[in-house]
């Protein structure tokens, strides 16, 4: 006995019926979306990372799971925000601490407050000593500086640098396993940055093509038996909240420059990564292009690589681009070079 209506019975409906849409079900994806590197050109690093993580929503409380089982491995707090280029620095103090490694967690934390309390105090006095103006101002940025790394890092103190990154790399390889994930990213050399519309940044830039690829991903997804929506979730950045919200209802009205957007929902909502494991995860995967592309530290794009999205077959990569104008790039993504643009 045949259950339930099947295609056939669909397509019949739909040519009695054609202004009737036949879907079994809406499928929502979530895409969290971080950054690595500085947009300015003027900024340390020299490429520019949007990156954008999609997992069905049905996924989301496993791959949370998954991320607070890892951290609860690593003595790191459920509340306590993963920012991977913190963990990854070396924190000079814990080289000052006599056998740090054989310290219990705890010790650890607390070697490491006293180290980093006598590090301000010592500079406090210095610049308190000072009568030179500007040493004094360069002492106390020193100090601001310091405040700023002790602050971001504070969570992460019990841990040695050798420990830190293993926990960076144990978590790329989740990420690597999640199969019904995706990663998205434009990565932008900023050394000779040439826009192809000069009212695009290289944040609106890498906005809009991680857009136009997620865009792609969804319809690539809908089939007649489903639909899929998706929508996105940025790390907070007031800075720019605006202006990709501006752009996000245009590509809404008029599309991208590239094409039409159907599949995506609502602007961008803007939350604080420390409220959100997955924004964490997304910064983990910006951090891992940045430094491919930048330095050549394969390790972490390795681990992640799988979940790129690609051509089922080729294994083409499409989620990926790098943007620059070095023809001679040698790395794995595909390329577009400023010269080839089309003005608009
Ligand atoms: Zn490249």
């Amino acid at each position: 006995m045949r259950l339930g209506i099947g295609r056939h019975d669909l397509l019949k409906i739909s040519a009695i019926f054609p202004r009737t849409r036949f879907f079994w079900l809406i499928l929502m994806h979530l895409f969290y979306i971080d950054e690595s590197g500085t947009p300015e050109t003027s900024g340390n690093s020299k490429q520019f990372v949007l990156a954008a993580i999609g997992l069905p929503i049905d996924f989301w409380r496993e791959a949370d799971q998954a991320l607070q089982r890892i951290k609860f491995r690593y003595g790191i707090k459920e509340e306590d925000e993963v920012h991977v280029a913190w963990m990854c620095r070396t924190y000079h103090e814990q080289t000052c601490i006599e056998n740090f490694e054989k310290l219990s967690a705890e010790e650890r934390r607390l070697a490491v407050k006293a180290e980093r309390a006598k590090f301000i105090n010592t500079r406090k006095k210095e610049a308190k000593a000072e009568k030179d103006e500007t040493k004094k101002r360069k002492i106390l940025k020193t100090i601001s500086d310091a405040k700023k790394l002790f602050n971001k890092t504070e969570a992460y103190t019990h841990l040695t640098e050798t420990e830190r990154r293993q926990f960076v790399r144990d978590l790329a390889e989740i990420v690597g396993r999640w199969k019904d994930v995706r990663i998205f990213a434009e990565i932008i050399d900023k050394s000779n940055y040439t826009p192809p519309a000069h009212s695009l940044t290289p944040t609106t830039q890498a906005f809009e093509q991680v857009v136009l690829r997620i865009e792609k991903f969804l319809e690539k997804k809908s089939s007649w038996r489903h639909n899929t929506r998706g929508i996105l979730i940025y790390d907070n950045n007031p800075s720019v909240a605006s202006q990709l919200t501006l752009n996000m209802k245009n590509y809404f009205k008029k599309g991208t420059f590239l094409s039409s957007v159907k599949h995506l929902v609502e602007v961008p909502l803007f939350i604080d990564s420390s409220f959100s494991g997955m924004v964490q995860i997304a910064d983990l995967c910006a951090y891992a292009l940045r430094r491919y592309v930048e330095f050549n530290e394969k390790e972490l794009v390795d681990l992640i690589s799988p979940r790129f999205d690609k051509k089922p077959r080729t294994h083409h990569i499409l989620g990926v681009r790098h943007y620059t104008s070095n023809t001679e790039c040698q790395c794995i993504f595909p390329h577009k070079h400023p010269r080839k643009e089309i003005s608009t």
